[in-house]
């Protein structure tokens, strides 16, 4: 393949990464200590990094390139959109073309109650953007003391202010005294980590009864909506026991609470259909999006708005005084409609639920015959494993051993990037992986479960 860029050598480029690049989300000593692992260029699901290695990507960059990398009709269309009309906003009763065609599209996508859009620049500013409609809803409605929020432990809602205090991150709590007022959290339905003696079913019955519980303490004139993932991502890819939803329905619908649910990395095919709420039967009033919307070609978000929500915006009347200035810009709303299009034109989303989908997820399950894998578990392309030193009563290892850390480390060495959520280990990869790419994939992480097994007993603790 053709560099299109030619750049400095690993050295060079890792020293100016030390100088000057503050990374998001990084210990910055270890970093320093270690530098980057720099990352050139990109083909189909595969990444090379500056010295020359081609690593298999088992996460779509983060839960994004769900189109796969190298697809040049995003980049000619994002170069058409800057020569014709590059910027221009939304702000003052003005609109174009590509934004109003992006919004349709996703509308019909969407499920039919839902046919509004309102764009963002990423998925935390999607977040920022649900909690002021919640609020601002419940006021129009004359309700405005219906004010909280429920969220998740563990749930992840991006990383503003408005975004980490949704999500149940403590980590994230603990720096710059989050979360903000008015957001509660509930337990999650996490059944391999805190399910105990309770089969999965009951479980998660009980985890979603936990909603009731804590709508009743605050109390049902209080509280405004619920928020979750249809399946938490960055919590180490939890899907709900199968229970879980219907019970989490029953509970919204009796108490009057808006549903949010967080797609930004559900939708767009995910789970086997264009969006999480469609595999798991929820019934959301707002779905924030971003991440496989351009395929992370380019920074783009929205939520989508239930007719519920549009109509009373509508109705009422006066402004809704939120808004970006890349709401709806109109390069990335040209490159997202181009996403669309060759992930219908490549029936992505089919090919996830019906071939490849469940390809990987057979093919994920023999990694749980590792004696280091307590759980395997996963749908459409989205999967976990978790890591135990006891697969019989789910014992997990000393938390100073870091074993995610080592078995991420040692398949990122290896050729895949696979990542880890504490003793959990994760894989989102692009929708248009094949099957000869799967096979690899699982390869490369059971001879990444190998290693790790041999670098404990090396160190006495196996
Ligand atoms: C990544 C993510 C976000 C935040 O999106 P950004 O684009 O990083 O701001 C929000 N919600 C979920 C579920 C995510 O996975």
């Amino acid at each position: 393949m053709t560099h299109v860029v030619q750049h400095p050598d690993t050295q060079t480029l890792q020293a100016l990464d030390n100088a000057h690049y503050l990374h998001p989300f990084s210990d910055h000593k270890t970093l320093r200590e270690k530098g980057a692992r720099m990352i050139v260029r990109a083909q189909g699901v595969y990444i090379w990094d500056s010295d020359g290695n081609r690593i298999l990507d088992g996460m779509a960059g983060l839960w994004c390139t769900n189109i796969g990398y190298g697809e040049k009709r995003l980049a000619d269309a994002a170069h058409r959109q800057m020569l014709e009309l590059p910027y221009y906003n939304s702000f003052f009763q003005c609109a174009h073309p590509p934004v109003v065609e992006l919004a349709k599209e996703i509308a019909e996508l969407a499920p039919d109650h839902m046919n509004q859009v309102f764009f963002t620049g990423s998925g935390s500013e999607s977040n920022d953007t649900v909690l002021r409609m919640v609020r601002h809803y419940w006021t129009l409605k004359g309700q405005p003391e219906k004010f909280t929020i429920i969220g998740r432990h563990n749930g992840y809602h991006g990383s503003t202010v408005a975004g980490a205090s949704l999500g149940g991150m403590k980590a994230m709590h603990k720096q710059g005294g989050l979360p903000i007022p008015g957001i509660h959290h509930i337990p999650q339905p996490y059944w391999f980590g805190e399910g105990g003696d309770l089969t999965p079913e009951e479980f998660g019955v009980k985890a979603a009864q936990e909603l009731e519980k804590a709508i009743l303490e605050i109390g049902e004139d209080k509280v405004a909506a619920f928020i979750a993932e249809p399946v938490q991502g960055a919590g180490g890819v939890v899907i709900p026991p199968s229970t879980y939803w219907p019970e989490i329905n029953r509970i919204l619908a009796k108490y009057d609470i808006l549903m949010i649910a967080d797609e930004v990395i559900c939708g767009f095919g995910r789970t086997g259909e264009w969006f999480g709420s469609q595999t798991f039967d929820i019934k959301p009033d707002f779905m924030p999006i971003a991440k496989g919307m351009t395929s992370g070609y380019i920074p783009m978000g929205g939520v989508i708005v239930s007719d519920r929500i549009a109509n009373a915006f509508e109705e009422k009347g006066g402004d809704f005084n939120h808004g970006y200035t890349y709401s709806g810009h109109p390069v990335a709303a040209a490159v997202a409609l181009e996403n669309l299009k060759v992930m219908k034109e490549k029936n992505l989303v089919q090919y996830v639920k019906e071939d490849i989908g469940p390809y990987l997820q057979s093919q994920w399950q023999t990694l749980a015959e590792h004696p280091l894998v307590g759980e395997a578990r996963g749908v459409g392309l989205v999967a976990a494993i978790e890591l135990i030193q006891d697969k019989a009563t789910r014992q997990r290892f000393d938390e100073e051993v870091g074993i995610g850390g080592i078995c991420r480390d040692i398949s990122v060495e290896n050729g895949l990037v696979m990542r880890a959520c504490g003793d959990t280990m994760i894989i989102s990869p692009p929708l248009v992986i094949t099957r000869a790419e799967v096979d690899e994939l699982i390869h490369k992480a059971k001879l990444a479960l190998d290693l790790t097994q041999q670098v404990l007993t090396d160190k006495g603790l196996l």
